[in-house]
């Protein structure tokens, strides 16, 4: 059957004003809002259901999520195999890719191959175990919003101490309520990247402070495997800030944080005092005439 045009303008217009709540909340005006969700705790993590819950019945919601857990993966990303996919079905009628990819990859497939459009916003989480401080560079969670940053689209990274199921459902609708607020005053814009830490249980309000630089511990423990092999395991402890104007410190006394973080990653100062050096009169030299000028016996 072929459809005239003004047909399909006619249902399509009937399915717009049908449907239960649209996506009106936070479309403004009445474009649909889309949200890509990812993590890197897999796509059939609590947190990530918990954001789709929250998140559908007022955004069009799309997952690209890894197929298995990334936990730890940082900014790694998947180019030298193929990157299988399916689809899948979540709750609330929102469907989804399960991708084997870093979690990175995940966001980049889905921005670039398999969602139609472009996505408004990016949100990563809800990650099991907050990430805070330095361990943003190890995280995969914050990793996946960070492509979403360099893809030029608005990003939030969400993690939470625990995997209470009344606990991320606060904070997913926790994070509806930021996204609306972010999107009404015009934050949301290209390349903004935020990261949000949840505490568990009450928590005592929102703070906006910037990432601690403290440092985590790790140590390495040598053993013995049952077949003679030796083997190091790692302890980790995480960074601890008195600081609460930093987001270690903030969480500590059980504030929600939230992080704006930067894509350039040039040091400033340094730029300033490197320039100084005349770092330019420096003209790579071929190692014979390094040697012919003592270099290599160790003379300058
Ligand atoms: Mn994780």
């Amino acid at each position: 059957m072929k459809l005239g045009r003004n047909r399909v303008w006619l249902v399509t217009l009937a399915i717009i004003l049908l449907s239960p709540g649209g996506y009106r909340t936070l479309a403004e005006p009445d474009a649909p809002f889309t949200i890509l969700l990812s993590n890197d705790d897999g796509f059939d993590s609590p947190g990530l259901q918990a954001l789709v819950e929250a998140l559908a019945p007022v955004a069009r919601v799309v997952v690209a999520a890894p197929a298995t857990e990334q936990s730890g993966s940082g900014h790694g990303i998947t180019y030298r195999e193929p990157i299988f996919f399916h689809q899948i079905k979540l709750s609330a009628g929102v469907s989804g890719y399960a991708i084997q990819a870093r979690p990175a990859t995940c966001v980049r497939v889905g921005v670039e191959s398999l969602l139609e459009s472009k996505p408004d916003l990016v949100i990563s989480g809800i990650n099991r175990g907050p990430n805070l401080g330095i361990v943003t560079f190890y995280s995969g969670t914050v990793g996946a919003a960070r492509q979403g940053a360099l893809l030029g689209i608005p990003a939030i990274a969400v993690s939470m101490q625990g995997d209470d199921p009344d606990d991320l459902a606060t904070a997913a609708s926790f994070i509806w309520q930021l996204v609306r607020h972010l999107r009404a005053q015009h934050v949301l814009r290209p390349g903004l990247l935020l990261n949000v830490n949840v505490p568990a249980g009450n928590q005592h309000g929102v703070r906006v402070v910037r990432q601690s630089i403290a440092p985590d511990r790790e140590s390495y423990e040598r053993r013995t495997s049952p077949r003679g092999a030796e083997y190091l395991w790692s302890r980790w402890t995480p960074p601890a800030d008195q600081d609460e104007m930093t987001d270690v410190g903030a969480f500590a006394q059980n504030f929600i944080t939230i992080t704006p973080l930067r894509i350039d990653q040039t040091d400033a100062r340094e730029l300033d005092s490197l320039g100084k050096l005349e770092l330019e009169e420096l003209v790579p030299i071929s190692r014979d005439a390094a040697t012919r000028e003592g270099f290599a016996r160790g003379k300058n």
